[in-house]
């Protein structure tokens, strides 16, 4: 970490935050992986076929938006989506993790939002290029706080909504999950070792759609907010 510093220490942006801040951010370097078109309503909503494997990606540390911050709508877009989802942290590291053995590796769950450029994703998409851009942006991640597994009456049976301006637009429960977060991880820990600290976000259920300057967006776990942002 030291050394990173040393051979940075020109870079302007290290310069403004501070060695300080530096260190005490390195935490937040965990990999962010995320899971298209696992809920089949979702997959149909938007002209997709029901995946037969897990469809992964991935976000950036710098994705992450915390504290109920605000999301500043970005210049390079416009048609940013809104898709709400069961985000699980891994709590042990691991590699090649057998399905019956994943659920030791997480033990707590928030919710997330994939805010997704649409209009990037499907330029990307339709020529054949990774939709990278349109995904993995800065703050396209927020999260809210995360919720012990075992606090929850039913772990394996989770509902969550969000509210745009007041109003439901998303509903989702983990049972309509295609891919369980057990499953999940034990495909993505084939490709990638599983590290503390890392995130899945577990992918939408339908009812995504469009945000505009403005607009408040609020997710619940059952009856309890957990993230709240407003779009400047
Ligand atoms: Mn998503």
């Amino acid at each position: 970490m030291y050394k990173f510093l040393e051979n940075n220490k020109k870079d302007q942006r290290i310069k403004h935050i501070g060695a300080k801040n530096l260190i005490l951010a390195s935490k937040d370097f965990m990999k962010i992986f995320c899971v298209g078109r696992n809920y089949a309503n979702h997959a149909k909503e938007l002209g997709n076929q029901v995946p037969t494997e897990p469809i992964i990606f991935s976000k950036y540390s710098t994705a992450l938006l915390k504290d109920n911050k605000d999301f500043y709508y970005p210049n390079f877009s416009q048609n940013i989506h809104y898709e709400l989802e069961l985000v699980y942290k891994i709590c042990k590291n691991g590699k090649y993790i057998d399905e019956k053995f994943a659920q030791n590796y997480y033990n707590e769950v928030t919710l997330g939002i994939d805010f997704t450029a649409r209009d990037l994703q499907q330029k990307c998409a339709q020529n054949g290029k990774p939709w990278e851009i349109g995904k993995a942006f800065d703050n396209s991640a927020p999260i809210g706080k995360f919720v012990p597994l075992d606090s929850l009456a039913t772990p394996e049976e989770i509902t969550f909504s969000l509210r745009k301006n007041g109003e439901v637009v998303q509903q989702g429960n983990s049972m309509d999950m295609i891919f369980t977060i057990d499953r999940l991880i034990s495909y993505i820990s084939t490709f990638f070792t599983l590290q503390t600290g890392d995130l899945i976000f577990t992918g939408t259920p339908e009812g995504v759609g469009a945000v505009s300057i403005g607009d408040t967006l609020e997710a619940y776990l059952g009856d309890t907010l957990l993230l709240k942002t407003a779009i400047k």
